[in-house]
């Protein structure tokens, strides 16, 4: 009996050593599957998207679907939407969505605004096909297209008027994108982005007879967004700062200098949104 049932062992034995070595070689592994659940919800929790950030193309738009489709192999650049300026047959509407707002689009490169940097990883970007928006103007279709996307994702992500921004607020001496000529007071006077208003413009201009020291402006640049860390030797940095500011909420004059109109703008900005 003894010897019956021994053999009956190595046999199971064999065969259990066997499927294991058989498992191995074909590297396949059971997990164990388990629920899910979703029962309890924390309130505590953020979007992930946090500013929106507007762009011209530099190009027209077979270049632009060109570049930001990833057909030109000397440029990696994308962007969530890009906002077409005429139609053709090809292209016939004015909004594309050429990268879901879920992943990571290429449009920002290195870029800093408030506590936040790297910019692709929590913005949606913005193109708009314009070769230039410090020289021609962008198209009346376009800025409507801008206005109906902004206030969708605005409203989508909970995203304050002051991380609606350009380019070239986020990666100034770098970047000049979208440009003098891109209406950012019409925006805000459809609920989207920060403008100052008119009231606190004329209690500073009563106040503020005359524009404080460099550091003194830094510092209520830095709380107002803008960032002077990442690119600290470059001697034209404060220069390149103000030209942003003056570029997004002065743009009758961008030369790159802090006077007392831009100083007030800019206080009227900051006690207004931060
Ligand atoms: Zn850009």
């Amino acid at each position: 009996m003894i010897k019956i049932h021994k053999k009956i062992l190595m046999k199971h034995l064999f065969k259990i050593t066997s499927l294991i070595l058989l498992l191995s070689v074909l590297n396949i592994s059971y997990a164990k599957n388990f629920v899910i659940n979703d029962e309890y919800k924390s309130s505590n929790f953020n979007s992930r998207i946090k500013q929106i950030i507007i762009h011209y193309t530099v190009s027209d738009t077979e270049q632009a679907f060109e570049e930001l489709l990833g057909q030109d192999k000397h440029r990696s650049v994308s962007s969530h939407y890009l906002i077409n300026n005429i139609t053709s047959k090809k292209y016939p509407d004015y909004i594309y969505q050429l990268v879901p707002e879920s992943k990571r689009s290429w449009h920002a490169g290195v870029s800093t605004w408030g506590s936040d940097s790297d910019l692709n990883n929590s913005s949606i970007g913005i193109e708009i096909v314009n070769k230039d928006g410090n020289l021609y103007p962008f198209a009346e279709q376009q800025i409507e297209a801008v206005i109906f996307l902004v206030k969708q994702i605005k409203r989508r992500y909970d995203i304050k008027d002051v991380d609606i921004v350009g380019h070239s607020d986020i990666a100034p001496g770098r970047k000049i994108d979208p440009g003098v000529l891109f209406p950012w007071q019409r925006l805000a006077e459809n609920g989207l982005g920060a403008w100052y208003d008119k009231a606190d413009i004329k209690d500073f201009t009563r106040t503020i007879k005359s524009v404080p020291d460099r550091e003194t402006v830094k510092q209520l640049l830095i709380k107002f967004g803008y960032d002077f860390n990442t690119a600290p030797k470059d001697p034209k940095l404060y220069q390149s700062i103000v030209s942003a500011f003056q570029r997004h909420f002065r743009p009758s004059k961008v030369e790159g200098v802090m006077d007392l109109e831009t100083y007030i703008i800019l206080s009227a900005l900051v006690k207004k949104y931060r």
